[in-house]
């Protein structure tokens, strides 16, 4: 801990709650910048929205939802819709804060216009979500799932998950939500923070039983009922891929503004927090996403009346320190010292003669002796070789790792869902001046000149007309007033309002995609033609 700074440069920076410290030019920190706003529940239901829009059946996991108090007609207007063409629907709804955390604020109304009742919607923005009404029962509770997901890098993207995790418990056994039990909190929100309040509350040192357990103790019940557990796990793997690629857009936004490209400065990995929860059919859905998820593994006893004690949590202890241990191994700069040697090695051996088992390597002169026998020294390269001797690789005794990577190992599968990201990099090459989030009207008319959008059909009058517009909206909404300008978010609608014109009878994803085509088709051009214009 460096409670008054220090001196010397750092090769990881553990950050209790965000990525913001002014002087930091090297290794890397365990937060990346604009990560807290990103996963608060309004921005997190926004760009899970962007991405519903574009692959409704591949975003079905998040339950649909509504902005208030912006988008309380709309609301209003589609559950009556709804409830019209279906008129057995019986929906609950759970009305969620933004910005809250451990259940706080939180409540479940039968009716939007239950909403009003409450006088609050103005003073306090809040996301308004369909309440699932038939979760997985285990012991007759609802409980959800706590898993945690490192993301180790942003550009390229690399995502590992957890083995196990937490499934916390209610303390009150499940009813499906009527009027009469929809205030009663410890059958219907599976936080830990309010349910252990509860008199049914049970600390056990068991990862099997109590009101906290690992999330493998479920699996293997739900195993031993003849649930198909593998597909569950694909899903869920799944699901974290498709949420990570909703977030990065955004992210990669945040990142350029506050580490620009070419200038020295860290690199950042995090671990998340995916609230999840089971359907009765063994559906998951996503409930949230924390980016500064608890790492205690103790909890308080009440010894006597009043006082209490901080003792150890076995379950906590079981998942959270396999967590940070494997982070800590993924991200250790030595690992990628050794990496990085091998790489440069490979190469030598690629363009050298090798013969009785020699190379010479240009770049450090020296001739290299390759057997299998020092494999593993080798691995380290000439440098680590002085460095450790000839002592054993550090991993060497340690767990297999809990953090499998499921990103780029599954990225064939799931790269087609990537367009809002080839948005955003077009949105990031407009921006112009660093360190900004915003694009500015001539950045908007420079992306439209440079990717020939406009024609006789859609004049530049058009172009700024169509650029104050939604930018104007997407400022009144109020979510960051910072900066003037069009932000992300309001650029992906224009994109899409400009595809759309263009590409009329395809769906939104090919017309959004052949766009994305055409404006980086055009890019490329003018790249070539200005770098011959240099050379010549
Ligand atoms: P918080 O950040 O305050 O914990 P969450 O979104 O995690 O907010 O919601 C709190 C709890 O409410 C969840 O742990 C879950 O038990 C319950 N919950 C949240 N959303 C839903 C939903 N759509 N359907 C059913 N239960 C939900």
């Amino acid at each position: 801990q460096f409670p008054f700074g220090r001196r010397l440069p750092c090769d990881i920076y553990w950050h209790g709650v965000s990525f913001h410290d002014n002087d930091i030019f090297s290794g890397q920190v365990n937060k990346f910048p604009g990560m807290t706003e990103m996963v608060r529940k309004i921005t997190l239901s926004r760009a899970v929205r962007t991405m519903q829009d574009l692959f409704p059946l591949e975003y079905n996991f998040y339950p649909r939802s509504w902005i208030l108090p912006e988008e309380f007609p709309l609301f209003v207007a589609e559950v009556r819709m709804m409830k019209d063409s279906d008129p057995s629907w019986k929906p609950t709804f759970i009305v969620k804060p933004d910005g809250g955390c451990q259940g706080d604020g939180i409540y479940l109304i039968k009716d939007p216009s239950d909403i009003r009742l409450t006088g609050s919607i103005q003073s306090r923005p809040a996301v308004v979500q369909e309440y699932i009404c038939k979760p997985l029962l285990v012991d007759k509770l609802k409980f959800d799932i706590r898993l945690y997901v490192l993301l180790k890098s942003l550009e390229p993207l690399e995502i590992y998950i957890a083995k196990d995790g937490l499934s916390r418990f209610c303390t009150e056994p499940y009813q499906e939500p009527t009027l009469k039990n929809l205030h009663q909190v410890f059958m219907h929100l599976t936080n830990y923070s309010l349910n252990i309040h509860s008199g049914n509350f049970i600390h056990s040192d068991n990862v099997n039983t109590g009101s906290k357990r690992t999330f493998s103790s479920i699996l293997c019940r739900l195993s031993s009922r003849g649930a198909d557990v593998k597909k569950l796990w694909s899903d869920i793997i799944s699901l974290v891929i498709k949420t990570i690629i909703a977030l990065t857009p955004e992210l990669k936004v945040y990142y350029q503004s506050d580490i620009p490209a070419g200038k020295p400065g860290p690199t950042c990995f995090q671990i998340l927090g995916f609230d999840i929860l089971l359907m009765k059919n063994l559906k998951p859905m996503l409930l949230e996403v924390n980016a500064n998820p608890s790492m205690r593994i103790e909890h308080e006893q009440e010894l006597s009346p009043g006082v209490f004690e901080n003792v150890p949590s076995p379950v906590d202890e079981e998942v959270k320190v396999a967590v940070i241990r494997d982070t800590l191994r993924l991200v250790d700069p030595q690992k990628k010292k050794r990496k990085d040697v091998q790489q440069h090695i490979e190469s030598c051996k690629n363009k050298i003669n090798i013969r009785y088992n020699y190379f010479m390597c240009y770049r450090c002169q020296t001739l290299e002796h390759v057997s299998e026998a020092n494999e593993e020294l080798l691995d380290a390269g000439p440098a680590d070789r002085r460095e450790y001797g000839t002592t054993k690789s550090p991993e060497a005794g340690l767990p297999s790792l809990c953090l499998k990577q499921v990103f780029p190992k599954y990225a064939k599968q799931f790269n087609y869902l990537r367009l809002v990201d080839r948005v955003a990099a077009l949105f990031i090459r407009f921006l112009g001046v660093k360190g900004t989030t915003k694009l500015g009207p001539t950045g908007f008319r420079t992306f439209v000149r440079n990717c020939k959008l406009s024609n006789s059909s859609f004049s530049m009058a058009s172009v700024d007309i169509l650029y104050i517009d939604i930018t104007r909206r997407w400022n009144s909404m109020g979510i960051d007033h910072k900066e003037s300008g069009m932000c992300l978010q309001a650029f992906v609608e224009a994109f899409f309002c400009l595809a759309q014109k263009k590409y009329k009878s395809l769906p939104l994803h090919e017309q959004v995609k052949s766009l994305i085509d055409f404006c980086e088709y055009h890019l490329a051009a003018l790249d070539e033609k200005r770098l011959v214009c240099g050379r010549g």
